[in-house]
């Protein structure tokens, strides 16, 4: 069914299983290149398998003496292998992450024993992009520029998701530094993210443009601004180094045309939840009622939604000002937080925390937490915060969990 075996991985090799702590396995893996894996446990028996598209080999190496793990077993199928994980109790498990090395791609995933559990679960991964960075501002205002509010909006979003239960947020950049845009969702994929987001705030000639708007991956715009800010800004990049352990997400695409139809679809429902939350911020001003297309580089993953959100063009004064303040930004973190927790709600991803649409989720108080932005994040009041936990508000403290209506 691949017929170019040269951009895809042909084999996996087990290379070891470390008790990393006293409660805690990884294993590790080796590749010969970056690949698309898809990785699902099942509720009724403490089972994982790995499916590694395009890979026809497995190999074990590693000695198995964990009283956790039975066994590992493999099958060979058109379309590449799955890898059987048999376990001995209910997990915590991670989803498999790939990092380059020099000469191989190291798969690794993390497997937590937990007696409580009466099923095998694993955060969601939601990949979060600031735009631009380093040496590439993106677009300057006055006294603003770009990489420094998709940083900040960026880290706004994760804060929300990291002490959230059941979710785990990864930003693409957490600094200013510089990442290529082919980096960016090359990196999304190692990862192992079920969602990446991309977060601008850019700039056009017209100062009187204003507003956010959410944009999916299409080969043809839907608007002009959509050409403008997709051609010059996104699309017009010199570099494009793939080294041979890249999973080049054009190359391959031919093979995966259904999954890559279905992730549109996916796309198009997570960019319609964004934007329908962005909407009911009386803040926030939105430039496009629905959602755009453009060809965004960046939203090239063949398998995992993705979205753009552009938060407002910083060359309107009035978007400037909000965007510089640490409330307009609250609010489109909070808009792209919301969004994403509609769509998980409607799509009921397997193995996590939504799988059972939960009535509500568990936020861990971190130091320096006030209840009354923590409702402002979750887009309730403090009264329902209150009231439902039975808190008193002047005696809240870290690690203290709440519960929140979604
Ligand atoms: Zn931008």
């Amino acid at each position: 069914m691949f017929a170019n075996s040269e951009i895809l991985a042909n084999k996996v090799i087990l290379q070891e299983i470390n008790d990393t702590n006293k409660n805690e396995y990884e294993l590790s893996f080796k590749l010969d290149k970056v690949a698309l894996i898809k990785s699902e446990s099942f509720d009724d028996e403490p089972k994982i398998i790995l499916k590694i598209e395009s890979v026809k080999e497995f190999k074990q190496i590693a000695q198995n003496q964990s009283k956790l793990i039975k066994s590992f077993s493999s099958s060979v199928e058109d379309d590449g292998i799955s890898i059987i994980i048999e376990l001995d109790q209910f997990v915590k498990w991670t989803k498999p992450a790939q990092e380059k090395m020099t000469d191989h791609v190291k798969m690794s995933m993390n497997l937590i024993p937990d007696k409580k559990l009466d099923k095998n679960i694993r955060d969601i991964v939601i990949v979060i992009d600031a735009g631009h960075g380093g040496k590439d501002p993106g677009a300057v205002g006055k006294n603003i520029l770009e990489k420094d509010i998709t940083l900040m909006i960026a880290k706004e979003l994760a804060r929300t998701l990291q002490n959230t239960e059941g979710f785990s947020p990864k930003l693409i950049r957490s600094k200013d530094e510089f990442i290529e845009l082919d980096e960016r969702y090359m990196r999304a994929r190692r990862m192992g993210a079920d969602i990446f987001v991309s977060i601008h705030a850019d700039g056009f000639t017209l100062s009187r443009v204003k507003g956010a708007s959410v944009y999916i991956w299409s080969k043809t715009s839907s608007s002009m601004t959509a050409d403008n800010l997709s051609d010059q800004k996104l699309l017009n990049v010199k570099n494009t180094n793939f080294d041979k352990l890249d999973f080049n997400e054009d190359l391959n695409r031919p093979y995966f045309l259904e999954e890559y139809d279905l992730t549109n679809k996916k796309s198009l429902l997570l960019a319609d939840k964004i934007l329908e939350e962005l909407k009911r911020d009386p803040y926030t001003y939105i430039h496009k009622p629905n959602v755009e297309f453009a060809n965004f580089r960046v939203l090239k993953l063949i398998d995992v939604p993705s979205v753009l959100v552009e938060s407002g063009f910083i060359s309107n004064p009035d978007d400037a000002k909000r965007l510089s303040g640490k409330p307009g930004r609250r609010m489109i973190a909070r808009g792209i937080f919301k969004g994403i927790l509609n769509y998980l709600k409607q799509e009921n991803p397997k193995n996590t925390i939504m799988q059972d649409k939960p009535k509500s989720l568990t936020y861990i108080i971190q130091k320096g937490d006030l209840l009354s932005e923590i409702a402002i994040r979750f887009g309730v009041t403090v009264d329902e915060l209150i009231s439902q936990n039975k808190i008193n508000p002047k005696r809240i403290y870290p690690g203290q969990k709440i519960k929140i209506n979604i």
